[in-house]
Order: structure tokens, then sequence, then C-alpha cells
């Protein structure tokens, strides 16, 4: 799989071309902080030219208006090449992103579950709803694709958070304009490649490369994208959603957390422990569900922690290309400082950090070690951010009514996990937390069914099952007539009214 990586171009109207700047960035592997390749630069121009032939491919191309049988073929296509070209994604995804290889093979799976299983939901669940009003009309109502979507995705969890909003969106018969997340190209490019591949018709989907500020931006202010479709951070979706008021966009944002997971002394503490660890350190701590905080009943407190520590030892810090590994390094040297400075922060508020080791052969990577942040307090800095790195702030609790409380007591409001063997207890605190998701007794499993998404600053609308196609789509109604119901007359007769008689 090794080998030179070629440099990464726009994928606009069914071809792969360089930005209109001329402009290329360095794109930067985590692991060495080596330079991979490099990415051409979108700007206002290339976003121009995608949204172009988006709604040219929408208006007059036959994407939307061919038979539902033909378009799922097409997007059943891509799900089979996805799997064709699963262990190419994964390497991809790890080199660009530092995410271990055994955690991206697991992503590239579902991305073509994704495409599969919006083939079959718009066959079987794009129902609409019909009324039969008194004798005297028909209601009845139809989903239609919106036109233009563009879709702007983060680098946590790149491949699959792109199908996860590119497969609705084609699925229900809109054209597409993605923008992927500047550090981490490389999946988003073969995502082009295999939609090429694929054959879809010209312009239905097209890839821009380049920064937030200027191509992101561009893309939501352009007047002919209807929808914008974004995962990212909180400050990030506010921008957008005020920038996209000027030509009233549809909005869906998944954005950031800092999720509880509560432990009570009666749990199964073993599992809780499992969950927990997983929760925090797989995806390298860039989760937007990781249980950033966890609050343990004090009668467990220093047993569980204990346990946490060695854990934490114990766990494969390494290269992401390495099967063995658990933890690989951060995105980029950024994103990696700030999480360190996260952590400096944490001993300053007087926090215990606890952290396992990173090996010296690693240190040229962005590594940062497992680490706990004991004996917090809630009002903490650490305990209230989104640090997005495998960090977690550890609080003990006395009380149901007090975990509640400090659990809700956070800006975030996007997952929950609640572990517990009484049943009663488990429902009442999972439906006290203000969280879109809560998990009883589990770790962050799901199924594309149900709904995924946050409250309070951690996001508007929901995402997955039939809710997607609610955002993709625009109900319309038609009434149609099928009786002698009356109508006004307007005009018919020359009506005095007082004030003219009076006139008069
Ligand atoms: P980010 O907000 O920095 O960037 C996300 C995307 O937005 C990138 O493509 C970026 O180029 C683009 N962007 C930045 N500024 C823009 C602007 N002004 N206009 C238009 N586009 C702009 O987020 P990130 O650092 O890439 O991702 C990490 C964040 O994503 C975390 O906060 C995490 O919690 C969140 N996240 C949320 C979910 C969820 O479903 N709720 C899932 C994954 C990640």
């Amino acid at each position: 799989m090794a080998g030179k990586i070629g440099n990464v171009l726009h994928y606009i109207n069914g071809e792969f071309v360089e930005g209109a700047s001329g402009n290329y960035f360095e794109n930067v592997n985590p692991f060495t902080n080596e330079i991979i390749n490099e990415v051409t630069e979108g700007w206002k121009e290339d976003i121009d030219a995608a949204v172009r032939a988006a709604k040219e491919a929408f208006d007059n191309g036959p994407w939307r208006t061919m038979s539902v049988q033909e378009r799922m073929t097409y997007i059943l296509r891509i799900a089979d090449l996805i799997e064709k070209y699963a262990e190419e994604i994964s390497y991809l995804e790890s080199l660009d992103t530092g995410l271990p290889i055994s955690q991206t093979k697991k992503q590239a799976a579902r991305a073509a579950e994704n495409f599969r299983f919006y083939a079959e939901m718009v066959k079987s669940r794009m129902v609409g709803e019909a009324y039969h009003v008194d004798g005297q009309f028909l209601n009845y109502t139809i989903y239609k694709p919106v036109g233009v979507a563009g879709l702007i995705t983060p680098w946590n969890a790149p491949f699959m958070l792109e199908t996860w909003k590119v497969a609705p969106a084609l699925a229900t018969g809109n054209t597409v304009v993605l923008k992927p997340a500047e550090w981490s190209p490389l999946t988003a490019n073969k995502l082009a490649e295999i939609i090429h591949e694929a054959g879809l018709p010209q312009g239905v989907f097209n890839v821009v490369h380049g920064f937030g500020e200027t191509a992101g931006a561009s893309l939501v202010a352009h007047p002919d994208v209807r929808l914008i479709s974004f995962t990212g951070e909180t400050t990030t979706g506010s921008e957008i959603i005020k920038n996209s008021a000027d030509t009233l966009k549809k909005t869906s944002m998944e954005l950031g957390g800092k999720s509880p997971v509560i432990v009570f002394a009666d749990a199964d503490v073993e599992k809780a422990l499992d969950a927990v660890v997983w929760g925090i350190f797989s995806f390298n701590g860039e989760r937007c569900t990781a249980n950033s905080r966890l609050f343990l009943e004090k009668s467990i407190y220093d047993s569980f922690v204990e346990k946490l520590k060695e854990r934490v030892n114990n766990i494969s810090i390494g290269d992401p290309m390495d099967p063995a590994t658990e933890v690989g390094p951060l995105i980029h040297r950024k994103h990696w400082e700030t999480v360190m400075n996260y952590i400096e922060i944490a001993k300053q508020e007087g926090a215990e950090v606890y952290s396992a080791d990173v090996p010296e052969e690693l240190k040229k990577g962005n590594f940062v070690p497992p680490t706990l942040l004991l004996n917090c307090h809630n009002s903490m800095k650490v305990a209230q951010e989104e640090i997005f790195g495998p960090v977690m702030a550890v609080m003990p609790f006395e009380t149901e009514e007090e975990v509640i409380r400090m659990a809700n007591d956070v800006k975030y409001g996007l997952a929950a996990y609640v572990w517990t063997n009484d049943i009663k207890r488990g429902h009442r605190v999972a439906q006290s937390i203000e969280s879109g998701m809560a998990w009883v007794n589990s770790q962050n499993v799901r199924d594309l069914r149900i709904p995924f998404g946050g409250t309070k600053y951690s996001g508007i609308g929901r995402e997955g099952g039939h809710y997607s196609f609610d955002f993709y789509t625009e109900v319309q109604v038609i009434h149609v007539s099928i009786g002698d119901h009356s109508i006004p007359k307007f005009g018919k007769i020359k009506q005095h009214s007082a004030a003219s008689a009076q006139r008069g």
C-alpha cells in the first residue's frame, strides 16, 4: 500500500482539476510530521465552479428525475466500490489522521453501510401522508430534493462522516458540493475517485479542498446552495449559522461535546471500566461523543481510579499502521499543542494529572499520552471545555441529584452514559440528562435507524435514519379538489359597501 501519494485535486463537474489560484497547501503525516503530499487550495472561484456544476446537474441533469431504482443502482455501486477499496481507504485514513488502523477499518465498513442503508431507506421509508378531507379534497405530501447541498466536514472521522452526509443527500436526489477538512483530504479524494468510477452523472458530486475561512465560507455564502450540513466545532457552527442567514439556508449542526459518564456503585464495574476507557481513548480521544467527564460514586472512586490507572499504563501507544496500536498521534501539531496546553491548565487548576508514558522514539509524532485528570471540580476549565484528545476529567459524587446537576452543568449536550444495575435509576438518570443521546450500561454503539445529534451547544437538528430525510428534502403538500366545494365569488356582483353608500 505504501508508496508516493499523488497531489490532491478538486473534483468538479466530473473532472479532477487544479484550483483557479494554482496554490497548494501541505498535507502532513501526524506520525512523522513529514509532508505526505500537497493539496490544491480552493477559493471562491473554485466553489463557484463546483456550485455551478451541481446546480446544472440538479436543474437539467437526470439525477433527480431518474427512477428511484436507477438512482439506487448508483448508490449501491458506490457501496460496492467502498468495500472493494476498504483496505486502501483505511490505510489513507490512518496515514492522514493518525487514527489506528484497527479503528479506521471499521469506519470504512461503516461508510459502505451508510450508502446501503440510505438506498434501502429511500425505497421503503420515503413515504408521504394523505388526507381525505370531508369528501371535498385529497391532501397529500411528497418529498422533493432541496437542490445543491453544501456539506462541510471535520477531520476526526473524515470518511465515515463524509459518507454519512453524502449518502442521504445523493440518495434523496440532491447534488453535492463537499468541503472536507483541510487536515484530512485523502479519503475525501478517494471518495471522489470512487464516485467517478461509479459513473454518476457529471456535476452530481463535487469536492473542493481548502480552508474553512475561504473555501468553506464561500460555500456557506453561495446563493445557489440551499442547505449546509456541518459537523465540527461549536464556534464554527455558530459562525456558519450567521453567515448563512443572508441566503436563508437550511442548516444542520453537529457540534462539540463534553459528555458525562456516570458510574454508580451498583454497576457492573468491569464492564463500566471497559466502556469508560474505550469511550475516551478510542479515536485517540478525538471523538465528539467521548466520555470526557467521568463521575464516580464516592464509595467506588478509589478502587475505580486504581483500575483506570492500570488500564492507562497498559494502553498500546504507537504507529497507527500497527494493528496492535490502540492510541495513535493526534491529527496536527497545532491540535497537539492545544491538548497539551489543557494538561498544563489542569495542573494549574489543581487537578492531579496521571499520564501514560510516550516512548521516546515516538516523540516526532503528535502523541499525547492517555491522561486522567483526577479529583477535578466541575467548575474547572478542563471539566467544562472540549479538549478533544485522550484526556478525561474524573470527579466523585455522593447522590443521584448531585450527579445529575453536575452532569448538566456544562454548555454542551451531545451524549451521556449511565452505569447502574438499578433499572429504574438507569432510565431516570438517562432521561434527566440534557443530551441528544444517552446510553444505559453501554458504550457508544449505534443503529443507523436512530437519530444522531445534540442539544444546547452541541448542535441543532438530527441526522440519521429518516431524520436525514427531513433535512435533505422539502416536503410539499398537494391539495386536490375532488368534490364541489364552494369558492367565494369576489367581484361577481357589484356590492356597495357602507362607506360608498354614505358617499353616494
Ligand atoms: P472545525 O469547526 O474547525 O472544522 C470543521 C470544518 O469546518 C472544516 O472543514 C473547516 O475547514 C470548516 N470551517 C472552518 N471555519 C469555517 C467557516 N468559517 N465557514 C465554513 N466552514 C468552515 O472542526 P474540526 O476541528 O475539524 O473538528 C473537531 C470538532 O468537530 C470537535 O468540536 C468535535 O466535537 C466536532 N465533531 C462533532 C460531531 C458531531 O456529530 N456532533 C462529530 C465529529 C466531530
